[in-house]
């Protein structure tokens, strides 16, 4: 599979179109963005582990049927993906307070939920991406009802998936947030990437910060963290 023509360059990623229709290459880069673009840097070797962390992850979701845009890993970086329009949701799971939720709502960080929470944002740059309410997602077109139930349904089961499996690694699974695109038949699949980018990963005994946390609040030892997760998943695959 050849890269034929750059078609987007994104704040983690490139995204290539490929001599097939339906297929995409996606190249992970070590750039590393917080704050909506604010704060810009790098985490050496991020891509590559990105890049293998989130298809080891979607392999292991699409063997507990939850459909993935995962195809084919090429090298350290690249990957082979089903083309998809990008459903503009950000999708988050909370399983205990921190980061935005803990701000909006003046708690501390670490207050485990008796059960996980949904939320939505607008995926805009421009606007910052706020927090959406399901019927103003309905309202704007964003997203069928249907649609939303079964992104729904599939976050909460790649949820009870990978808090399980990062469970076994000695990691425990914070919150995260998923992206879902559209099939060209318009069946959705989980897209974008599940990575220490993406998630928030605390090591489950001592709750040392695992992820981009490292980097957004300037706490050192990023390269480090993500290295000890990628370490932890790879002995435990
Ligand atoms: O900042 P906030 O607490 O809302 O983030 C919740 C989760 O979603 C975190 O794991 C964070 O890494 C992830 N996230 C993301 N991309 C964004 C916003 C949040 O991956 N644009």
């Amino acid at each position: 599979m050849q890269k034929v023509k750059q078609l987007y360059e994104g704040k983690a990623k490139k995204v290539f179109s490929t001599e097939k229709e339906d297929l995409l290459i996606v190249s992970y880069k070590d750039d590393a963005t917080a704050f909506n673009g604010l704060k810009k840097g790098t985490i050496v070797g991020k891509g590559v582990i990105n890049n293998k962390m989130s298809n080891l992850l979607m392999q292991r979701l699409e063997k507990a049927g939850i459909p993935t845009h995962y195809v084919e890993q090429l090298n350290d970086r690249e990957t082979v993906v089903k083309k998809v329009s990008i459903v503009p949701l950000e999708v988050i799971i909370r399983n205990i307070s921190a980061g935005s939720f803990a701000k909006r709502y003046g708690v501390e960080e670490g207050i485990v939920f008796d059960e996980p929470t949904i939320e939505f944002s607008y995926k805009n740059d421009e606007l910052g991406d706020p927090l959406l309410a399901e019927h103003h997602a309905l309202a704007l077109k964003l997203a069928t009802k249907e649609e939303i139930d079964t992104i729904t349904k599939y976050a909460f089961a790649v949820n009870e998936q990978l808090k399980a499996f990062w469970k076994e690694c000695g990691v425990t699974l914070v919150d995260f947030k998923l992206e879902f695109g559209r099939l060209a038949d318009g069946t959705i699949i989980l897209a974008d990437e599940i990575s220490p980018d993406t998630c928030r990963l605390w090591d489950s005994k001592t709750g040392e910060k695992l992820d981009k946390d490292r980097f957004r609040r300037d706490l050192g030892g990023v390269e480090d963290a993500y290295a000890e997760v990628m370490k932890r998943l790879n002995e435990h695959i």
